[in-house]
């Protein structure tokens, strides 16, 4: 049996892709999974493009990986998803033995591109475009509870700093038939939990005919029996609408936790940045969230040191983060980006500014986020229990609606994939410490 190993960088969308791409060569060419780098015959990198630093990853680990090439020319190496389609003369130049280079649209098509590689014993490189397939082909997974289902794919919006629209393409949706038919499989092998996955996720349905919206989606995923929450990512301001936040409220099983990227909390920077809103809008959006949906937790993207940011700028951003009240808060040092506009912008941000005001914004996120854990303390909370504690096997590990994980004693039971009521004793500084009350199958009967 020929064997696969892959290697992913980013975003969950790359993780499902990997499932898929597994699944598919498993399925339909008899490949296995193999941790080992040494053993297999077939070694793809699914990769990011989002920051430098993800590009640098790669090309250090295809440099890794020569040794292994010299001594076995019959593996093939190759480099998939967002790096294939915006690097490949790069990469071809900075690892000439790479034998197969291909883009998201054409994963589907990835047991052919292997086969080809192996006929035609040259590189074989594939980044055009071609229409979104629903794949969904998933090897066994370690993880049969939580799974993630690619909804939409590319963005439309062309922040000037991101290269998502150069790499992912336009805003495509699958059909909602499809999407409720994978989940039902999903639910049908005991998965409870399903995030739907999209750059701009909250923007489904738009490009249908008819057209529809992720609202309605969540209200026929909510209908599906065994999946017991629903949770959606990511979403952009711009298109988050009183009817989705209301759904929010009112779909019993969608969770009540929303990450809202706001990058900047200076209008000028945002201006330029092209997100489409201001300060005020943002925040009001989140005020409209908290008013709606008891109890949400919120989370975000922001980026410092974007060109031009002045300290007054960045000042800006940071009263933004302690008006939100984050629960948590995904921070970024800027990175130019190849095809971006503001890689171009003269007034770039030198890096030890940047370095600064990361680890300025950071605390203030901490301290914040510290802040609203300590809230729950006393809170009973319903838990998802996916396993064991990582500090200590003995005790049993699980996420809130919410979010956040929660270590308690599980007095000796297993509890794996059962809904539990967990009252918080102590909100640590990653994690929530607490006792267990009831299983949500004590009430039952
Ligand atoms: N589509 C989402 C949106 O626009 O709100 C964001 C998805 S992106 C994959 C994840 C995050 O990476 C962004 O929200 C942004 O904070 C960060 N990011 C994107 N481009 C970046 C860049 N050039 N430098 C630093 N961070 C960047």
């Amino acid at each position: 049996m020929a064997k696969l190993h892959l290697i992913t960088y980013g975003c969950q969308m790359n993780e499902y892709d990997s499932e898929r791409v597994a699944g598919l060569l498993k399925t339909l060419h008899h490949y296995d999974l193999t941790d080992r780098e040494d053993d297999a015959d077939v070694i793809l990198l699914n990769t990011c493009s989002i920051r430098e630093k993800a590009e640098e990853k790669v090309f250090s680990k295809l440099g890794q990986l020569k040794p292994l090439k010299r001594k076995n020319p019959e593996l093939i190496i190759g480099v998939m998803g967002c790096m294939a389609q915006l690097r490949q003369a790069a990469i071809m130049e900075r690892a000439p033995m790479v034998d197969l280079v291909f883009g998201s649209p054409a994963m589907s098509r990835v047991g052919e591109l292997v086969e080809r590689v192996r006929r035609e014993r040259r590189p074989v490189l594939e980044t055009g475009e071609a229409p979104l397939v629903k794949i969904t082909a998933k090897p066994q997974a370690g993880d049969r509870l939580k799974a993630f289902v690619t909804v939409m794919e590319g963005c439309d919006k062309f922040c000037t700093f991101c290269v998502v629209p150069y790499t992912r393409g336009r805003e495509r949706s699958h059909t909602p038939e499809s999407i409720l038919a994978e989940i039902r499989g999903l639910a049908e092998q005991g998965y409870r939990e399903a995030t739907l996955l999209g750059q701009n996720v909250n923007a489904y349905g738009k490009d249908l005919d008819p057209p529809t919206d992720l609202a309605a989606l969540i209200e026929q995923v909510n209908d599906i029996p065994g999946i017991e929450r629903i949770r959606f990512v990511t979403s952009n301001p711009v298109n988050l609408t009183s009817r989705l936040i209301r759904a929010m409220a009112e779909v019993p099983k969608v969770c009540e936790y929303l990450h809202l990227p706001v990058q900047s909390g200076s209008d000028r920077v945002l201006a330029r940045m092209n997100r489409g809103y201001t300060r005020n809008r943002y925040l009001e959006l989140i005020a409209e969230l908290k008013e709606t949906v008891s109890g949400v937790a919120l989370s975000a993207d922001l980026i410092v040191g974007f060109p031009g940011e002045s300290e007054a700028d960045f000042e800006a951003t940071v009263e933004t983060v302690e008006a939100v009240r984050y629960d948590s808060l995904f921070a970024f040092r800027y990175s130019p980006r190849p095809r971006t506009p503001a890689a171009e912008f003269p007034d770039q941000v030198p890096d030890e500014i940047k370095a600064r005001r990361l680890t300025q914004l950071l605390e203030v996120a901490n301290r914040v986020s510290a802040e609203t854990s300590r809230t729950l303390e006393g809170q009973t909370l319903e838990v998802l229990v996916d396993g064991v504690s990582k500090k200590n096997p003995r005790e049993l590990s699980g996420r809130t609606r919410c979010n956040r994980v929660v270590n308690f004693d599980g007095e000796g039971r297993t509890l794996y994939g059962e809904l539990v009521q967990v009252r918080i004793t102590q909100a640590m500084p990653h994690s929530l410490r607490g006792e267990l009350v009831t299983r949500r199958t004590d009430h039952v009967g």
